[in-house]
């Protein structure tokens, strides 16, 4: 072997030893850098779960051949309402809810509560006021300050209205049409603002209520929220059904008109 021969030889092995020791070592970096990938992934926030999906809810029934009942809540919310909505959500009732405006302002977690497990939400003006005496100027002041205070509390803007007392005038109908509300007026009132005797409430519910009709309570006073329960377990196995007040009417009411029942129609009350 020759002097240029061998140094070309111990040059490639020079070479070759390079490129293998570079070699090996590119490997373990290889892998440094798919472990560090792998740490960040796991460091990284796990995808989050697809929230619940909620309850579909079912397709109201049709109330021209169901035996439907609307139970309605004058005057909140208060803080009996809170138990009132214990009570709803523990049997699956839906109900409607006429709100007073100084109310909402004053409890809007309670209105958003309302909102949130389904019920209907509706005005009741803001001071309670006579609206069938008051001029236009107040009318529209009660209303419009009542329709704000529920759509901030809850995001919902209510299309009926319930004049309190009762108390309604041609004005009012025409106020009410203009600005998208139904007037609901009632069917079965058991005066329980004036008697707040739970089984008198009770008794003077179930004694005449019929298919179609709109029940009268107050939910700001606690003897009525204790009669609920018996009311609604008692109707319930007696056939009826309790649907929210757009529901009773299918969902067609026209602004500024009066209700106060379904009408029974052809088959209304049969199963
Ligand atoms: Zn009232």
């Amino acid at each position: 072997m020759d002097g240029p021969n061998l140094v070309r030889r111990t040059a490639a092995a020079v070479l070759a030893a390079a490129l293998c020791g570079w070699l090996s070592m590119l490997a373990p970096a290889d892998e440094r850098v798919r472990l560090a990938a792998a740490r960040s992934e796991a460091a990284a926030p796990a995808p989050k779960p697809e929230p619940p999906k909620p309850k579909p809810k079912p397709p109201p029934p049709d109330c021209t051949r169901a035996k439907c009942l609307a139970l309605t809540f004058d005057d909140g919310p208060t803080e009996s309402t809170a138990g009132l909505l214990d009570i709803l959500a523990s049997r699956d009732v839906k109900a409607t809810f006429f709100l007073v405006g100084e109310n909402v302002a004053e409890n809007p977690g309670l209105v958003r509560r309302e909102h949130q497990a389904g019920h209907e939400i509706a005005d009741h003006s803001y001071t309670h006021a006579d609206l069938g005496r008051a001029s236009k100027k107040k009318i529209v002041s009660e209303l419009t300050r009542t329709q704000d205070a529920i759509r901030n509390a809850s995001g919902v803007t209510p299309d009926l209205l319930r004049p309190p007392y009762g108390s309604t005038s041609k004005r009012l109908a025409r106020i009410a049409r203009e600005m998208g509300l139904a007037q609901v007026l009632w069917t079965v009132d058991p005066l329980d603002w004036r008697h707040r005797d739970t089984e008198d409430i009770e008794r003077r519910v179930l004694k005449d209520v019929k298919p179609g009709q709109i029940i009268l309570l107050h939910d700001i006073h606690p003897t009525t929220v204790r009669a609920v329960p018996k009311i609604i377990d008692r109707l319930s196995a007696e056939g009826y059904v309790f649907v929210t007040v757009s529901e009773l009417f299918g969902g067609k009411l026209t602004p500024g008109e009066e209700y106060t029942e379904l009408d029974s129609g052809e088959g209304q009350g049969l199963p």
